[in-house]
Order: C-alpha cells, then sequence, then structure tokens
C-alpha cells in the first residue's frame, strides 16, 4: 500500500495514488521569483490545486510519484519539508515589521527561530509561533513553545496543542529580550530532546507538573 514518502517531503494524497509537496518558506513570506516558480511547478507537472497551509507555506496537491524529484529539482530546493517527528514550521506574524499593531519583532526572531531549529529531529512533533502582540494571530497559545509580544518584551509559554484533546500553553516567563528568549527556546528544545518522550510537550508537562518542568529547564 502507498505511504508518505518522508525523505522526499510528499504526503500521499486521499486518492491513495498522488503526493503534495510543500517548499519550506520561513514565516510565510515569500518572493514573487518564489511564487512564480511554485505556480510554474505547479502547472508543468499538472498539479491538481495549489493550497495555502496551516503553516504558511504553499503545497503542490496532486503530483505523481514519478514527478516529485523533478519538482523538487525545478524548485531549486532541497526535497523534505520538515513532516515527522521535528521541528515543524514555525509560525510567525508580521509583527512590527508590517503591522501597525506590533509591538515586537516577531518576524525577526521567528526567522531565528526558524534557521536554527526548523527541521531538527526530535522524539516528539512539536511546534512553535511568535506573535508581535497579544492579538496573538500566530496563535501561540496552541504551540508547543508560543511567543507572544507585549510593550515590555516578550511571554514565553509551553505546551500548548491543537488536535484531539486541545491545550492551552502555560506562561512560564515575561517581559524577556529576544536574547532571553532564544535561550530558554534552547533550554525547552534541549529538555524535549533529552525527555525523550513521544508525546506533545504539554502532556509531559501535565504528567510531571509545571514546577518540575520548570526545574527541568534550569528555572
Ligand atoms: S499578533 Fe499583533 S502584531 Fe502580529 S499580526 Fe496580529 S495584530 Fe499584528
Amino acid at each position: 500500500m502507498a505511504k508518505d514518502l518522508l525523505e522526499k517531503g510528499a504526503i500521499l494524497q486521499r486518492d491513495q495514488e498522488t503526493y503534495a509537496i510543500a517548499p519550506h518558506m520561513p514565516g510565510g513570506i515569500v518572493s514573487a521569483e518564489q511564487l512564480r516558480k511554485i505556480a510554474d511547478v505547479a502547472e508543468k507537472y499538472e498539479a491538481a490545486t495549489l493550497k495555502a497551509t496551516s503553516s504558511q507555506r504553499i503545497a503542490i496537491v496532486g503530483l505523481k510519484e514519478e514527478d516529485i524529484d523533478k519538482a523538487w529539482e525545478d524548485l531549486d530546493t532541497k526535497p523534505g519539508a520538515a513532516i515527522g517527528l521535528c521541528v515543524r514550521s514555525i509560525k510567525i506574524c508580521p509583527g512590527t515589521t508590517f503591522c501597525k499593531r506590533g509591538q515586537q519583532d516577531a518576524v525577526g526572531l521567528g526567522l531565528k527561530l526558524d534557521e536554527k531549529y526548523h527541521g531538527m529531529p526530535l522524539p516528539s512533533k512539536f511546534k512553535m509561533a511568535v506573535a508581535g502582540c497579544v492579538n496573538s494571530c500566530s496563535e501561540p497559545a496552541v504551540k508547543d513553545i508560543g511567543v507572544m509580544g507585549t510593550p515590555k518584551g516578550y511571554t514565553v509559554m509551553v505546551g500548548g496543542n491543537a488536535a484531539v484533546k486541545p491545550r492551552l500553553a502555560d506562561i512560564i516567563a515575561d517581559e524577556l529580550t529576544e536574547e532571553e528568549v532564544l535561550e530558554l527556546v534552547e533550554k525547552i528544545v534541549n529538555f524535549t530532546r533529552t525527555n525523550g518522550s513521544k508525546q506533545r510537550l504539554g502532556r509531559v508537562i501535565d504528567e510531571m507538573g509545571i514546577d518540575k518542568f520548570k526545574e527541568g529547564i534550569g528555572m
């Protein structure tokens, strides 16, 4: 039976025959040239559609298996786009770069996190988001690590997720500088790696308690 081709970043579709690929697009920010390339590939290989995903990428849906390698070549990017057990795409709002309500630089911080962590293998699926203000447009409260800008700095929350048992993240720090956020994120990712649980971080925190978790990351 056909299945996802993880090494090619290709997800089997409902028809059990064709695949979707989604080129990496940090923060959902894309140049006109890159967009044209994606459109050209979709046309050339007669994709069924293009779909904006919840992880701020554009999926080319309905490719034949024999066209997947050629499609990645034409896109001029490495195959694979952080699927499976790893740090998935970092969801980023426009922050002070573009949004009139922005209070912190969500794009700058989010792209740093993306560069460092996107695709990093971990024992569990792991999501992050950065928002430039408390409106939380990138939904940090339902991510394993959520970072939210305020007038006084960044608030960091952990253990959020959506899915069948949704969980809101616990706030563990606020009024942090960008540098302090990066240090804290590193500790949380290290904890997740060494803890080794296949469960989402929120379940791990529920089992051990938030105080123990904070101890575990040196707070
Ligand atoms: S979270 Fe705030 S800064 Fe980010 S897009 Fe929404 S309103 Fe703008």
